[in-house]
């Protein structure tokens, strides 16, 4: 059983990503309140329905390879074809090709919900959407004509080809190749691995993204060009031609996402892969990156997802499952775990856990469309807020999985619950899209020097202004102050990047606890005398998340200043000693 938690959605539109606000410009201005209410529960029922009871199956039985091609698991295809006949796919794809041109705040309220109800097959749309960015803004005219229609309405998909065997966080690495053909296009040769719905049968073609090397192009990051590769050619008037010979090689066995088909990829080996330049040559990380920066929250969007489902699930229980009396209590019989102290402990840090990396999410997605807009802080806020979402949330979701299974007790270790699952599925979002290390290190290099080091300074400054009144978040500002001085000034590079996982921990908690301390506000003022339960209960969740979980965070300032020595006192042979 899956809910959507579309009031909770809805609050945090309003009152995090400011979605009023939004719809005042001309460019959003079908983001009434009618249609934003009309998109968030309609996603929800619709997630509820045709995507949440797939998630079992999915993973029992999973995506298969079969006669060379992957097959979906029962019912996956008929859920797919709903998805795209009920507009789904295209809330924020420009309007010029399909799309409804709606904020991309709004498509990450829908994608939260329908990755709660199955996060391996809400892959396919992440991956979809990065593609569609990556052709807006890089591609041809001609390029768009062809190919975004169809991928802005889902009727085809998209992939992203960057990781190679020898080539994972050090994309600079990959040596798959294009050379020019006398028609225009390339013949790109190479293989890719772990390429998420790199092959499936749910959708009439596949649009590859791959990165790959031009002849003689320079070593490195500088000499990677990005190619849209189909996987079968299409013809002038858009239709489905020929065979493009991207070889499925095989699939990988998983912990989790099982019905999300991770796929090895051989380009070039049975026949020509044609594929177009998308860009300018040598201009593919750039390309890459606009794919990918989206695609880096929508991960991080990952960690709510299987936040609000494990909460959910974990609750339900919790109410069922009747053990031992209350210590202390007069009465002696036995009571739902949900009374006992240490089960309320996790259920609240896991509810406040979710509403606070929600909350991380719709304000960095809110920043997505306001930079959308031509706002520059919004464009360097967005950066910043990016590395933070991504593996915050993720880290998060991972802690949240584990706390539903231990909520369950031996339940949780068995299968039957489906708390094993989300577990098991939430495992992988802080390794791709950038692992989490991956992204701290971006933070304390890229975005900690960002406009001279100004962006990360002013959000801090502005957090530390509007917390004046709550020690917790107080004392949480001043130590990020303290360590953020520290690797802008003293810090050597190893220092930085050494401490660079526990600043990005406090700096992420902040960023949450502040936009948790907004809600509180926003909550008592609407509730005034009354006595309304999600009202009292989004009080109860900020004030647990800034009591409880905002000083586990102060208290990581050691970590993150403890520089290099001694993570270097050993030598690699006396670290395996
Ligand atoms: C299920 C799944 C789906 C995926 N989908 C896609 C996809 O669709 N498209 C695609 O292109 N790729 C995809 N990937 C690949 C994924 O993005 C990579 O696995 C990821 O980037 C890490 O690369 P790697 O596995 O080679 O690990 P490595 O790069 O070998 O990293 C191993 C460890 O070393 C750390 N490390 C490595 N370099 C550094 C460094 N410089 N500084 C600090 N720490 C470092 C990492 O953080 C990590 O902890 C997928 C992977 C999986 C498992």
């Amino acid at each position: 059983m899956f809910t959507a938690p579309t009031r909770e959605q809805l609050f945090v539109l309003k009152h995090v990503t400011d979605i009023d606000e939004l719809a005042g410009h001309n460019r959003f201005a079908d983001a009434t309140p009618d249609m934003v209410q009309a998109i968030v529960e309609g996603a929800g029922e619709f997630a509820e329905k045709e995507f949440a009871p797939l998630n079992r199956i999915g993973d029992t039985v999973g995506a298969r390879m079969k006669d060379g091609h992957v097959v979906m698991p029962d019912g996956y295809k008929a859920a797919w074809d709903a998805y795209v006949q009920n507009g789904w796919a295209g809330i924020a794809a420009p309007a010029d090709f399909g799309g409804q041109g709606l904020p991309f705040s709004l498509a990450t309220v829908s994608l939260e919900s329908l990755g709660a109800a199955n996060m391996a097959l809400t892959l396919c749309p992440i991956l979809s959407v990065g593609a569609v960015e990556a052709i807006a803004h890089h591609g041809s005219q001609e390029q768009k004509d062809l190919y975004l229609p169809k991928l802005a309405s889902g009727e085809w998909t998209g992939t992203m080809n960057l990781t190679e065997p020898q080539a994972g966080s050090d994309v600079g690495a990959l040596t798959a190749t294009a050379t020019p053909r006398e028609d225009g296009g390339w013949n790109i040769k190479g293989q890719k691995i772990y390429i998420t719905f790199g092959d499936h049968d749910m959708a009439e073609n596949i649009v590859h993204l791959v990165l790959a090397r031009t002849p003689d192009a320079p070593a490195g990051t500088r000499g990677i060009s990005l190619f849209l590769v189909p996987k079968y050619r299409v013809n002038d008037d858009g239709s489905v031609g020929e065979d493009n010979h991207v070889q499925t090689v095989s699939i990988e066995h998983k912990l989790g996402i099982n019905a999300s088909p991770t796929c090895v990829l051989a380009y070039g080996e049975s026949g020509d892969s044609i594929g177009y330049l998308i860009g300018p040559e040598h201009g593919g990380m750039r390309a890459m990156f606009t794919m990918m920066n989206n695609a880096r929250l929508n991960v991080g969007l990952q960690g709510v997802q299987i936040g609000e489902r494990a909460t959910q699930l974990a609750l339900a229980f919790a109410a069922e499952r009747v053990q031992s009396a209350r210590a202390g209590g007069e009465s002696r019989d036995p009571i739902a775990i949900l009374d006992h102290p240490d089960v309320r402990r996790m259920l609240l840090r896991m509810k406040a856990g979710t509403q606070a990396i929600r909350a991380l999410l719709y304000y960095a997605s809110g920043q997505v469309d306001r930079a959308t807009l031509g706002d520059e802080d919004a464009r360097a806020l967005a950066d910043l807020l990016t590395p933070l979402s991504k593996a915050y949330a993720t880290d998060m979701g991972i802690e949240i999985a584990s706390l539903g299974i231990q909520v369950h007790g031996g339940m949780g270790f068995v299968e039957e619950t489906g708390a094993a699952q989300h577990y098991r599925d939430a495992r992988i979002a802080p390794i791709y899209e950038g692992t989490n290390g991956i992204q701290a290190a971006d933070l304390v290099g890229r975005k900690m020097s960002m406009n001279g080091g100004e962006s990360m300074r002013g959000l801090l400054e502005m957090i530390t202004a509007e917390v004046e009144d709550s020690a917790p978040l107080k004392q949480l500002a001043a130590a990020t102050g303290r360590v953020m001085q520290w690797m802008q000034n003293d810090a050597s590079i190893d220092d930085k990047l050494g401490g660079s996982v526990p600043f990005l921990t406090m700096y992420a908690t902040l960023v949450s606890g502040w936009l948790m301390a907004r809600q509180r506000s926003a909550a008592m003022q609407e509730l005034g005398e009354g006595n309304d339960p999600f009202l009292k209960s989004k009080i109860a969740a900020a004030d647990y998340y800034i009591a409880a979980m905002v000083p586990e965070a102060t208290g990581l300032e050691g970590a993150a200043m403890a520089g290099e020595a001694p993570l270097y006192a050993l030598t690699a042979a006396e670290l395996a000693a």
